[in-house]
């Protein structure tokens, strides 16, 4: 009873997935890493984009087509988003696969695979908050779905309306982490600066932070929270992350854009005007934080000198880190039914410059904490140029996607937190220096 699990899209996806493998381990099945060696092989698929869907399409059908090469033969159960999305229509679509699980029925992933496989499963599946990771940083899911419809966005069509997993759920999925030997915990949802907001008086984003907080305390853990819309930002949020010394001062807010009118377009509210005295009050009250935000090019009717707007507000900005999308039409969206839809080529254009200036604003902010003495969390030891190294990331550096820092000499385990000397830097890579505690 020997299963092989592929992870496809983002880390929301990689959640559920070790969700699914701690049921699966739990009742008593082995994972591999290989389909050849695999009774039966689990496609956990992201379907955000075209692109991802055509991704986790071919993604499945390699397995399928290694089967068929007279590789162990092993049937494939496709779950997440793409099967959410495009439910009954797969079936006859993709022969090849054994059943479909949508992302709101994964928690049944153990009886499916037993029905696809004719067997029972060794033993009981465990129940409550279980997760597998190993390494020093976990990303913790606070809630599902989306109410706010942004016209290009096929999330809430996926995922479903929004609801906020119960606090009591999340910090004792928190604690057990701890206990297992994580450090650092990053709260994520579609739309965490809401969560609460069908919880009850009283259950807000910045209250759950401060229980978190406390849970990760005694291991002298952190908590950073992604995902965070600009109308979230409360004045009790930014009280929070201004005075709890373990919620960092790492804030990602996606803006998409900052014209007016095509935030309108998009069903999303705000200006330039509001995003900048939003940025202001942030930098005012929580001096050093870091900030990280998403910016999309080429929205239907999209013009240059709107293109031109959002291109000036992120120099003007400095974010630490920004990640920019080019839109993609979406079905079932509103904004794939607009007209004005922008050419392929001006879309790549513009998304290539923003690329460009986010690189040259990413990689200066990193130098500029050259000379600092920052504690790391480290992750592992990998192979560097002069030999075995160990590799970390600082507060500002969230987990698989800022960057990391590489420390030639010295030796911790996995989730110690060190204290190291920054001392050179390299795009987003940073290289530091062990400080003994004695120095
Ligand atoms: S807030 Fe995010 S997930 Fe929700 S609809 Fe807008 S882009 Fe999609």
């Amino acid at each position: 009873m020997r299963f092989l699990l592929v992870t496809l899209g983002c880390a929301k996806n990689e959640v559920d997935s070790d969700r699914m493998r701690a049921l699966l381990l739990s009742a008593g099945f082995e994972e591999v890493a290989d389909a050849a060696e695999a009774d039966v092989a689990i496609v956990n698929t992201c379907s955000f984009l075209a692109s991802a869907t055509e991704e986790s399409v071919e993604a499945t059908l390699q397995i399928a087509e290694e089967r068929s090469e007279g590789v162990r033969a092993c049937p494939i159960v496709m779950c997440g988003c793409v099967p959410s999305r495009y439910g009954d229509e797969l079936a006859s679509e993709l022969p090849e696969v054994a059943a479909f699980v949508r992302a709101e029925d994964e928690d049944g992933i153990v009886g499916v695979v037993c029905e696809v496989l004719g067997a029972e499963a060794p033993r009981a599946a465990a129940e409550g908050t279980l997760r597998t990771i190993e390494g020093a940083s976990a990303f913790v899911k606070i809630s599902e779905g989306c109410d706010r419809f942004c016209t290009f966005c096929a999330i809430p069509y996926i995922r479903g309306r929004y609801h906020s997993r119960p606090a009591d759920e999340v910090v004792s999925e928190v604690r057990a982490l701890m206990e297992g030997g994580v450090r650092e915990v990053v709260l994520i949802g579609q739309d965490t600066g809401v969560w609460g907001c069908d919880l009850g008086e009283g259950e807000t984003l910045a209250a759950l932070l401060r229980r978190v907080a406390e849970a990760v305390r005694p291991y002298g853990g952190w908590v950073r929270v992604l995902y965070l819309q600009p109308e979230g930002m409360t004045d009790e949020l930014i009280a929070t992350i201004r005075d709890v010394p373990e919620v960092l001062p790492y804030i990602d807010i996606p803006i998409q854009h900052c014209s007016a009118r095509v935030l309108k377009a998009m069903g999303r509210p705000g200006s330039a005007e509001e995003l900048r005295a939003l940025f202001a009050r942030l930098r005012a009250e929580i001096p050093g934080m870091v900030l990280r935000t998403t910016g999309m090019a080429g929205f239907p009717g999209e013009t240059d000198e709107e293109a031109d707007e959002l291109y000036d507000f992120i120099a003007e900005q400095e974010f630490d880190y920004c990640s920019v999308f080019a839109y993609s039409q979406e079905d079932g969206t509103a904004a794939a039914r607009m007209d004005g839809q922008v050419p392929e080529e001006v879309k790549l254009e513009r998304t290539q410059r923003l690329i460009d200036l986010t690189e040259q604003l990413g990689f200066a902010a990193t130098a500029a904490h050259v000379g600092e003495r920052v504690r790391v969390i480290v992750d592992g030891v990998e192979e560097g140029p002069d030999g075995p190294e160990l590799i970390g990331h600082a507060w500002f550096q969230a987990p698989d996607s800022d960057g990391a820092v590489h420390i030639a000499e010295g030796e911790a385990s996995v989730g110690d937190i060190v204290t190291v000397d920054l001392v050179d830097s390299f795009c987003y890579e940073m290289t530091g220096e062990l400080v003994k505690e004695d120095d």
